[in-house]
Parts: C-alpha cells; structure tokens; sequence
C-alpha cells in the first residue's frame, strides 16, 4: 500500500498574480461581450477555486494577497516564507503583443514557470503538468525556467502557471468562463495531492474539515427555488461562502448590493445564525447569510 502523507501537515501559499488595478494586464476589447477582462479577475477566481479544493482535500491555505489592492511582490513571498509555507502556486494569464490578431495567429496555450536548475520547483511542476494537460484543449508550452520573483525568492517549491494568453481571443473568453476556472483549480490541486502524496478528496465528498454542527431550519421550505439577493449597502459587500460556515477561512466572493444567487436550495442554521444553501446559474452551491437586514428573497419560486 502506498505510504499516504497527510495534508494537514502542509500549508500551500496561494498568489493570485496581480491586484485589480495594475495597468496594462487586460485583455483587448472582445466584440462578442463589449468589453476588456482584467487579468486578475481570473488569476483571483481560479485562485479561490484551488483553495477551496485543497481545504476539502485537507490542506492549509495561505493567500499571499488578500485583498485586491497591488501587494508589492516582496511582500507576498515574505509572508509565504514567515509562515513556513510548504509550496506556492502564483497563477496568471500570459500577455503576447496586447491585441487579437485573428484565429491561428495569436500565441496560445499554457505553460508552467520554475526557477533556473531548482529540482523541487521542476518536480511541483511536473505534478501539475500532468493534470493540467487534461480537460480544455490547450496547447501545453510546457515547464520554462526563468527568473520570476516569486519561484525566485520563496524558499520552498514554486510555481508560477501561465493559464493561456490575454491576446488570444478564445483563450481570453476562458478567463470568465466558470467551469474553466475551476477545472483549472481541480486540475492543480490533483497535482498537488500527488507531489505531498495525499489523496485528492473529489467534490461532494465531506473532506476533512467539514465539521461544522448544521441542521434545516423547521417551516423554510417556502423560499425553496426563489432567488436572493443582498439588500446590505456597505461598501464591501456581503460575504459568501464555499462551505455552510461565517469562518472569513472559507469566504470566496462578496456581492454587492442588488446582486445576488438565482436559487435557494435550502436554510441552515449555522453557528446559531440562519444561512441559505444556494445555487449559481451554473449549478454551483454556496453559502450566504438568511438575515432580512443583510438579503432579501425574491420571485415565486
Ligand atoms: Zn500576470
């Protein structure tokens, strides 16, 4: 039997690339949705996605940038080398020469980037190259010694993923595409299960940390099927989660007022509090407080 580790012991660093601001890191303007993509909206999704996955798998997170201002590059491999992280995965989206070219000729694919003659960082690489390789058809460019900052100067095994290219426009509409973002999460977290040789917990399985106490809240089936939407006006937002829980560990997104979730699937009671299980228009379940001072539910169901 193969000598399994175990993914509580290991804390993966997370770096979603850059903050929303950071000048030139947009796709051209795509016709077909009449706009430009930020390249951080995507690098931040897929970002959460593979956090999500590597927590039900069992392992620790840290982000390296949590917030969407520009964390200076130093800071991010500071803090990921304080807190001891065991590996670091910074993802982004390749920029070629800023504009589409037209079908065939722009640059495409994905590519891994190691620090020069570092075994470790190669090995890590090699890992998630295996899986990455799966699911969208991409071209693979394969692993690409360089000197990056953050394969540079983290201590332990690093990896910056390039997920295709801004300037390609199929590629570019990947970067919003959901179920892209998160066969990307799955895809590295599957190779990160196999360099610390963990076993990969696949979705809807309970996982290792789904311990919180929750139960139906008796006499709420009426909200069953009708949308809800966040009535809470503060600049913020209003969390949501990946797993019935308020723990900040778990929160992957936030909506702004008048935004909210097509379906409620159902009312929990959470750590005291009321909090709906809901649906995106894709089908993916999250968590969002039941209060009537922060959401509303709308429609007939
Ligand atoms: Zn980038």
């Amino acid at each position: 039997m193969q000598n399994m580790g175990n993914a509580g012991d290991y804390l993966i660093a997370l770096d979603d690339g850059h903050g929303l601001g950071t000048a030139g890191k947009r796709t051209p303007y795509i016709p077909s949705i009449g706009r430009r993509i930020r390249e951080n909206k995507f690098n931040e999704r897929v970002t959460i996605f593979l956090k999500m996955e590597l927590e039900r798998c069992g392992f620790r997170t840290l982000l390296t940038a949590p917030t969407d201002a520009d964390t200076p590059l130093k800071a991010r491999t500071d803090a990921a080398n304080s807190l001891g992280a065991d590996a670091l995965i910074s993802n982004h989206f390749n920029a070629f020469d800023g504009k589409f070219d037209g079908s065939g000729n722009d640059p495409e694919g994905h590519s891994i980037h190691v620090y020069y003659n570092d075994s470790a960082d190669r090995r890590l690489a090699e890992h998630i190259a295996k899986y990455l390789k799966q699911g969208t058809k991409q071209v693979y460019r394969g692993i690409i010694e360089q000197n990056l900052h953050m394969t540079r100067e983290f201590n332990g095994p690093a990896v910056l993923v390039e997920n295709g290219f801004l300037d390609n426009e199929r590629e570019a509409l990947l970067m919003i595409n959901e179920d892209f973002q998160r066969e990307t999460g799955r895809e590295q977290a599957l190779g990160v299960c196999d360099f610390f040789g963990v076993p990969y917990v696949a979705a809807g399985n309970p996982g290792n940390g789904g311990t919180t106490p929750i139960s139906d809240v008796p006499g709420s089936g009426d909200v069953v099927g009708k949308r809800v939407e966040s009535i809470y006006r503060g600049a913020e937002g209003l969390d949501f989660y990946s797993r019935p829980t308020f723990d900040d560990t778990y929160r992957v997104g936030i909506l702004k007022y008048g935004y909210g979730f097509p379906t409620i699937v159902r009312t929990l009671k959470v750590e005291g509090a009321d909090m709906y299980e809901v649906k995106n228009s894709r089908g993916y379940v999250f968590y969002v407080t039941a209060s009537p001072k922060y959401v509303k539910v709308v429609g007939r169901g």
